[in-house]
């Protein structure tokens, strides 16, 4: 079954993370300042894409549409590239897979929705679109909803650090157990994110009561909250992702207070005061970074800063006439060439597709560490123990 992609706006299910926690930031995200970026458009191409050969391969039918060859929907994607068609084969497959996997296990045909919108009751804003949703016999009922990410940063299931699952998850899963429920019994909920990019797949599980429990005492006391003629604003690490970061006088005041901490007079800071503020420095900087985002946007709309201008940065020089430049070096008998040099991993998975980078270059390749980041105890990263000056050790 597939229906057609819509957005909520105040109440999406992507940003549910901040108005769960946030009521204020309701106001601020409520589209007016929504702006499209080409990783986002990236994404949105992808799921297309994915969704695509999902369909064909089940023959799955869509009452909405008219269901288009591969080659059409291709034609239409503007982002189209080796590495697009790479992720979305890998998601069809994994989807797929999970499909095949779930049909052998249950007694009857699951259910099965590729990007199926889903209303949500609490609001007639609110809604979204759910990847890929099943319902199986499995264990008196299982529901699965799958979904694929294809930005960098990892996404997770589960936040050990709040003991929370993915609350963008937690809400398709309980819209698509709502839609069915009178149909399909479910016992079991699995959700599960695919992010091939960075090879991240996680899951987690819970029974149905556990997420319905997240409704009654999660979900619907923060839409209440959302409600009020003053909502509230409460401040967290979700604030880098609201429409009103640059603007919102609450990450300011919260921000101006670590700065007076900072600022309070101490020849050196001792350990514990660092430790103190190590939590709130990357929030600062990201804030800092939010207001001159902000500005430069406005500035460039024509706004006028009082004691600011906007200037051209260090340009760089650049051949116009690389032809010419050719001629002119051969007849001084200059090479005009660059030394050759060998493609990186990426452009040559881009040329040759990755199982036959692995076989043919597979061998020569080899994992260079990361550089040392210091990060909060509960980061899901393995722990490094420095042996000497330079040498690190996996804990
Ligand atoms: S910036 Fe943070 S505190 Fe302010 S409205 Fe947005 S989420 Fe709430």
């Amino acid at each position: 079954m597939l229906a057609p992609k819509t957005h909520s706006r105040k109440y999406s299910p992507s940003k549910s993370s901040i108005w769960l926690n946030c009521p204020l930031s309701t106001l601020l995200n409520d589209g007016s300042s929504q702006e499209t970026n080409p990783q986002a458009e990236f994404g949105t191409q992808c799921h297309e894409l994915g969704a695509a050969l999902i369909s064909q391969s089940l023959n799955l039918i869509d009452y909405d549409s008219e269901v288009k060859p591969i080659q059409d929907v291709i034609k239409e994607l503007d982002m189209y590239s080796e590495e697009m068609q790479e992720i979305a084969d890998g998601y069809a497959d994994f989807v797929i897979q999970a499909i095949e996997f779930e049909r052998k296990r249950s007694d009857d045909e699951p259910l099965i929705v590729i990007e199926q919108h889903l209303d949500m009751d609490f609001d007639e804003d609110a809604g979204g679109t759910l990847d890929c949703g099943m319902i199986s016999s499995v264990d008196g009922g299982t529901l699965t909803v799958i979904d694929l990410k294809t930005g960098r940063g990892p996404v997770y299931t589960f936040d050990s650090e709040t003991g929370q699952f993915n609350s963008q998850l937690g809400i398709y899963a309980l819209y698509f157990y709502k839609a069915f429920k009178d149909i399909y019994p479910v016992k079991k909920v699995r959700i599960i994110i695919y992010q091939p990019v960075i090879n991240n797949t996680n899951e987690y599980e819970m029974p149905i009561e556990k997420l319905l429990e997240f409704e009654a005492n999660v979900l619907l006391p923060a839409v209440e909250r959302t409600k009020v003629d003053t909502p509230e604003a409460k401040v967290g690490k979700y604030c880098r992702y609201c429409a009103g970061k640059a603007i919102c006088a609450k990450r300011a005041e919260a921000n101006i207070e670590v700065i007076k901490e900072i600022k309070k007079p101490a020849v050196t800071l001792t350990d514990a005061e660092i430790e103190l503020f190590l939590p709130n420095l990357d929030e600062l900087i990201q804030f800092a970074e939010d207001i001159k985002e902000f500005a430069l946007k406005k500035a460039m709309n024509g706004h006028k800063w009082s004691n600011y201008k906007l200037v051209q940065s260090k340009g760089s020089r650049k051949i116009s006439d690389e032809d010419s430049v050719v001629k002119v070096c051969e007849a001084s008998g200059i090479d005009p060439y660059a030394p050759r040099k060998v493609a990186g991993i990426t452009e040559l998975t881009k040329r040759i597709g990755k199982d036959k980078l692995n076989e043919l270059i597979g061998p020569y390749i080899t994992m260079q560490s990361g550089s040392i980041v210091l990060v909060p105890k509960t980061d899901p990263r393995e722990e490094v123990t420095i042996i000497e000056e330079g040498d690190i050790n996996k804990c």
